[in-house]
């Protein structure tokens, strides 16, 4: 099993940096995943350490030799990308088989090996068909088993679920995960699909305009985000601008409007009586209370809709609005009032500063 380091990747095409000062390590064994909008560096990372593109700055080290000036096919990587890269004139058997005939391993092994990996994939009985007489779930199969069957040290996964329904799409990522971690290799998987990130990855690195801006497990970076852009980024939120009214540790309070509610302060940050900050609230942690004096802000309901699991509501807090899962049980109504509590540690402020941005981003 490989570790993958990188350090201070950086790459700039003309006037864009697609990659800034990109440093982190990837354990052995582990599936790591850069998450992102688009245009923000992934794909470019990702060409880095494969060996397609060359960075202007920083290294790459696969353990601890420095494959930085290596060639692609010297590294022993293997990339899975989003349109598959499928050979259309060759069967099955041969797109897999490929890699290894290239390699010049005798024909017994080479067989042995294919048929190995189509099973793992679930490919048994189709190696004699061709691309275009698959489905797209088929075809990404062969795509992940001519990528398998090279026994690569990293397996490199660009976007790799996309063109597949949404439901294919969930069964094949429960299938990639757990192939991944029977196989034990080392895999970077690029991806700008938040809730497919969270599900798949050991941990995740969130990147925007080139730069790594957190790097944790799903729930350390959905629990603790240190960035209003990761914060909003990962899961949904609610963001409530209001003002800081005292602190105390790291504990604040937050005026919003007429309500003042008990936050503490996002790590990372520190903040000061009388600031501008912006409190950020999971829909999730907001409950209909009718006991608690405290953490309680009134609001109207603006809509709702039912998701199955919960009613997510709109509420009116003052001039802003906040979204809450709520029990569809309790059957709420547009324009009914309600009271709805929060524990202060899932209020986390954030300074002000560049969230009209996010807003527009979002
Ligand atoms: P997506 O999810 O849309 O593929 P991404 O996060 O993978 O996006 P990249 O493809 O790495 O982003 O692109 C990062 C930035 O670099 C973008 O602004 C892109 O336009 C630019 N870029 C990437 N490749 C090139 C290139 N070969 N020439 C010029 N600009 C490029």
């Amino acid at each position: 099993m490989t570790r993958v380091v990188l350090k201070e990747v950086t790459k700039r095409f003309e006037d864009v940096v697609a990659a800034d000062r990109v440093t982190f390590q990837v354990e052995e064994g582990e599936l790591f995943t850069l998450l992102g909008p688009s245009g923000c560096g992934k794909t470019t990372t990702l060409r880095i350490i494969a060996g397609f593109e060359m960075p202007d700055y920083g290294r790459i080290f696969f353990d601890e030799a420095d494959v930085t000036f290596k060639k692609p096919y010297e590294r022993g990587c293997a990339m899975v990308f989003q349109n598959y890269a499928l050979w259309p004139h060759m069967s099955v058997y041969e797109n897999i088989a490929y890699g290894l005939k290239l390699r010049k391993l005798p024909k017994s092994e080479i067989d042995k090996r294919v048929k190995e990996v189509l099973r793992l994939v679930g490919l048994e009985g189709l190696e004699n068909r061709h691309p275009l007489q698959l489905s797209g779930g088929q075809q990404q199969r062969v795509a992940l088993a001519r990528a398998l069957v090279i026994e690569p040290k990293v397996l490199l996964l660009d976007e790799p679920l996309s063109n597949l329904d949404a439901k294919l799409r969930l069964r094949m990522r429960e299938e990639l995960k757990s192939l991944q971690k029977e196989l034990g290799i080392t895999t970077i998987y690029v991806t700008h699909d938040q809730e497919e990130a969270m599900s798949i990855s050991d941990r995740i690195a969130v990147m925007r305009k080139g730069r790594i801006l957190q790097i944790g497990s799903p729930i350390k970076v959905y629990m603790d985000p240190t960035n209003l852009f990761v914060a909003t980024f990962i899961g949904r939120s609610t963001l409530l601008r209001g003002i800081v009214e005292e602190v105390s540790g790291r504990r604040v309070k937050f005026k919003v409007g007429a309500f003042t509610l008990d936050g503490r302060i996002a790590e990372g940050f520190n903040m000061k009586k009388g600031e501008r900050a912006v409190a950020v609230i999971r829909p999730e942690d907001f409950s209909i209370e009718f006991k608690k004096a405290s953490n309680v802000i009134d609001g109207t309901v603006k809509l709702t809709m039912f998701l199955g699991p919960f009613m997510q509501a709109k509420v009116k807090i003052g001039s802003q609005d906040i979204s809450a899962y709520l029990d569809p049980e309790l059957k709420l109504k547009p324009g009914e009032h309600i009271r709805l509590y929060i524990d202060p540690d899932d209020v986390v402020i954030f300074p002000a500063e560049g969230w009209e941005e996010l807003e527009f981003e979002a």
